[in-house]
């Protein structure tokens, strides 16, 4: 559509423009072109109850096979197809694509729940269906108890101050799903959110993880966010434990939750149904 060949496209390419601007150019065609061949898949890495071991959820992340460019990062075109909309039909993919593998996982009698990142122009959806209507027709399609599903969005999000951001999350939250907010601590640090929008849990972000361990100080610092999430009735998720160490500490200073490379790398949804079957005794075992 005409739309679609908005400013970030070809036609304003000019010499004056840099490298860097046209390998982003050329990034978006390849991306384009991605959306409309389907090179996508989701992987998913398990999220562990810190009290029982269980792997109780897992966080579909999304990967890019590019034919020319191989794996490209989600750090990397994430941002660019926010910048330019493909979020949109990109995240409606990942939708389908992560509650038809749930449902796979629940019909081999898996119980587990799943988390879905959706940024914020998906969810408020300039120019297509609601990301709520689309989520609450999924999830029916998908005979999925809407319980089982996590919307993982950013601080940033809440920060846009769209009147329509807390109407569709509250949408979201009335449907059944639960609101976790990602990478905790990295963004604006006004609290008021976490009681203004209808988050359930905080994710501590990797930083923070990393640095408990390193400094009494950022320890603290943790020890806080925890304090401060209990008392707001929250549960806490650690994102990036990567050592023993790092676990053993977060779990002392009383999250509910670990997720990070200790555990279990991102997998394809086949590789991890033998870990999920396995129940705790895998965790058990990698911690022993
Ligand atoms: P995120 O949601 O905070 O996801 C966690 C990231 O940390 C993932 O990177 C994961 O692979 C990585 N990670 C997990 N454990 C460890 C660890 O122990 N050590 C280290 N070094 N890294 C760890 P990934 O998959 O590259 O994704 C990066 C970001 O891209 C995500 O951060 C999320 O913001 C975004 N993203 C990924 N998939 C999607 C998606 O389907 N939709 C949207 N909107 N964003 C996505
Ligand atoms: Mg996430
Ligand atoms: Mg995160
Ligand atoms: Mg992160």
């Amino acid at each position: 559509s005409a739309k679609d060949n908005g400013r970030d496209n070809y036609q304003y390419f000019t010499p004056s423009m840099n490298a860097s601007m046209l390998e982003r150019l050329q990034l978006e065609q390849h991306l384009r072109s991605a959306v409309l061949h389907q090179e996508f898949c989701l992987h998913y890495q398990p999220i562990v109850s810190m009290e029982t071991g269980q792997i109780t959820s897992v966080e579909a992340l999304i990967r890019w096979n590019d034919p020319e460019y191989g794996w490209v990062s989600p750090e990397k075109f994430i941002p660019i197809a926010e910048n330019n909309g493909l979020i949109e039909p990109i995240g409606e993919w990942v939708l389908e694509q992560a509650l038809k593998d749930l449902s796979h996982w629940h019909a081999k009698g898996i119980k587990l729940d799943m988390a879905i990142n959706v940024s914020s122009r998906q969810c408020i959806n300039v120019s297509g269906v609601r990301f709520d209507t689309l989520l609450a027709d999924a999830i029916k399609r998908h005979g999925i108890a809407a319980e089982r599903l996590h919307i993982e969005i950013t601080e940033s999000m809440l920060l846009d101050d769209s009147p329509h951001c807390l109407e569709v999350l509250n949408s979201i939250r009335q449907l059944g799903v639960t609101i976790h907010m990602d990478d905790f601590g990295t963004g604006f640090s006004s609290l008021s959110y976490l009681r203004k929008f209808p988050i359930s849990v905080i994710k501590i972000d990797k930083s923070f993880v990393d640095n408990a361990l390193v400094n009494e100080a950022d320890a603290s610092l943790v020890r806080a966010i925890v304090m401060m999430g209990k008392s707001l009735d929250l549960q806490l998720v650690a994102e990036g434990i990567e050592t023993r160490a790092q676990w053993i500490l977060l779990k002392s200073m009383g999250c509910d939750f670990g997720q990070g490379y200790l555990l279990s790398r991102p997998l394809p949804a086949k590789s991890l149904t033998p870990i999920l079957a396995q129940g705790e005794t895998f965790i058990r075992q990698l911690l022993a």
